[in-house]
């Protein structure tokens, strides 16, 4: 079992001060594979402290410094490409091949990503052209806390460090301590690419320890959080004596809107994206809207594609889908599926206990409930598993009055061939993205949501304009 219980501060893996044990399990085994340690107050603050120091001297750094230090760091990234899949595989479940290309890849793409960004970026500009003596000046916000769920770590955790670093910020991370392992290997990439000792630290720690610890912390100017919407709410409370900036990315219920006209294979389609990383996903669309003249055939295309996914252990090679995160996360999953049967939902896949063969492992059977209305718990909890609901349609007005009536607000999908519907329905969702017709956004486009979703938005230039102040100088000596 791995020891990994030092954190990292000032450049050094060190001991903590006031550590607790915290025992890492592998959800395919429910065996411990590491422990870690949770930190104190103590580690808390030795790690702002040290943020703090660094700050003076980074928020100077040139733009070429920065980024020359981010294209080492992707140099090291994609060398230990590999380790960080499987430490992500055997911390959370994601399958091997599945981690490799998706889990461990987020990280490259993201920092690619921002070392482009910060080269197209300006951080002092004049007002406008006739104004020049008004100048904008971004500059680095300061300390920053960032604290990241277990379900993509290292799409989040890049998501975070690379924009702090890239915009002169220096930072505490707090992984997800059930999932802290993918996080430990990315701070040692870190130390081996020459980040300058305390601008970047790592601690582990849970939420009412190291977490409200940071949120609160009165040498912190801003935490950047990725987690449940229950958390971000504890988070924006604790930072508000302080005035912080809070940054928050939160859960979803997006819903797939698939009218009659969309591409025959859209339902399959659907239930993959839904049913990807085992449902573990804030912007997975899990509540299929389909129009009621293809709704009979669009169950049965759900029910048999639900069927044909296979579960299995995150080790195993192959195009499975693992367990879920936790026992914790299997409990509500299957009190969900629950539910969803008692208030008259329709299953027609999947449902409760575990699939055939599978004794052990948080390892939960793909779900489709049909015949849902949007008072069911199923339509309006965030279930974190592979269960899609579906429920019909009549009408364009009635699929985004559906789509609309939900707390969260950060991906609706939509399947259509009609351009000017398509155009039409975007423009009517309240989300913060959408993605029509299978097709992804751009690499830099903005990711975050609207309403109980979340307040930030993280990647390309807008993930670096969170880490900055707008400052505005008057009487600027024109040239
Ligand atoms: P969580 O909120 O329980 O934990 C997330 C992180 O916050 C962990 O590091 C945890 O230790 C910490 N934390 C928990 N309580 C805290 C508190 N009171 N103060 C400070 N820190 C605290 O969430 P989770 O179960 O790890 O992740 C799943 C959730 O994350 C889902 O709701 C999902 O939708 C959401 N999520 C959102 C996005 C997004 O970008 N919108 C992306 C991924 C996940």
């Amino acid at each position: 079992m791995q020891d990994a219980r030092n954190f990292y501060i000032n450049g050094a893996w060190v001991a903590p001060s006031q550590g607790r044990d915290f025992a890492v399990i592998d959800p395919s085994t429910e065996e411990a594979c590491a422990t870690i340690s949770l930190g104190g107050q103590a580690d808390t603050d030795a790690a702002v402290a040290a943020a703090k120091a660094a700050f003076t001297k980074w928020r100077l750094s040139s733009k070429a410094e920065r980024v020359d230090l981010m294209e080492s760091i992707l140099d090291v990234y994609m060398r230990r490409s590999d380790d960080i899949a499987t430490a992500i595989s055997m911390e959370m479940g994601a399958p091997i091949d599945m981690a490799k290309v998706q889990q461990s890849g987020t990280g490259s793409t993201h920092i690619k990503a921002f070392i482009n960004a910060l080269k197209e970026f300006e951080f002092e500009t004049p007002l406008r052209a006739g104004a020049e003596d008004t100048h904008i000046i971004r500059e680095p916000i300061g300390v920053c806390a960032l604290i990241t769920p277990w379900n993509w770590p290292m799409n989040q955790i890049s998501l975070k460090v690379m924009p702090a670093l890239a915009t002169g910020c220096t930072m505490v991370l707090k992984p997800s301590e059930q999932s802290p392992l993918s996080g430990m290997l990315f701070s040692e990439i870190m130390d081996e690419a020459g980040v300058p000792a305390g601008v970047y630290n790592m601690l582990n720690g849970d939420g009412p320890g190291v977490g409200s610890q940071l949120s609160s912390h009165a040498d912190v100017d801003m935490v950047s959080f990725t987690g449940s919407t229950r958390a971000g709410r504890a988070i924006t409370i604790a930072g508000a004596e302080t005035i912080k900036r809070v940054s928050l990315e939160l859960g979803g219920k997006g819903a797939n809107i698939v009218f009659a006209d969309a591409d025959p294979k859209a339902v399959k389609q659907g239930i993959i994206r839904c049913f990807n990383n085992t449902g573990q996903s804030c912007n997975a669309p899990t509540r299929m809207l389909v129009e009621r003249s293809r709704y009979d055939q669009a169950v049965e295309e759900a029910k048999s594609a639900a069927e044909s996914i296979t579960v299995n252990a995150a080790a195993s090679e192959g195009r499975h889908i693992g367990p879920l995160v936790s026992e914790m996360q299997f409990d509500k999953v299957q009190g969900l599926i629950q539910q969803g049967i008692d208030e008259g939902a329709t299953l027609v896949a999947g449902g409760m206990g575990r699939p055939e063969g599978l004794n052990r492992g948080f390892f939960v059977r793909p779900t489709v409930f049909a015949d849902c209305t949007n008072e069911m718990t199923v339509m309006r909890e965030e279930i974190f598993g592979p269960v899609l609901a579906m429920m019909p349609f009549d009408s364009e007005e009635e699929a985004i009055a559906i789509a609309n009536d939900t707390d969260y607000g950060l991906t609706n999908y939509i399947q259509t061939s009609d351009d000017e519907k398509a155009r039409r329905v975007a423009r009517a969702v309240r989300s913060g993205m959408v993605d029509m017709n299978g097709k992804g956004r751009g690499t830099g486009a903005p990711f975050g949501g609207m309403k109980q979703s979340g307040n930030g938005r993280e990647g390309g230039k807008w993930g670096l304009d969170e880490f900055l102040e707008v400052r505005a100088i008057g009487g600027w000596p024109v040239e």
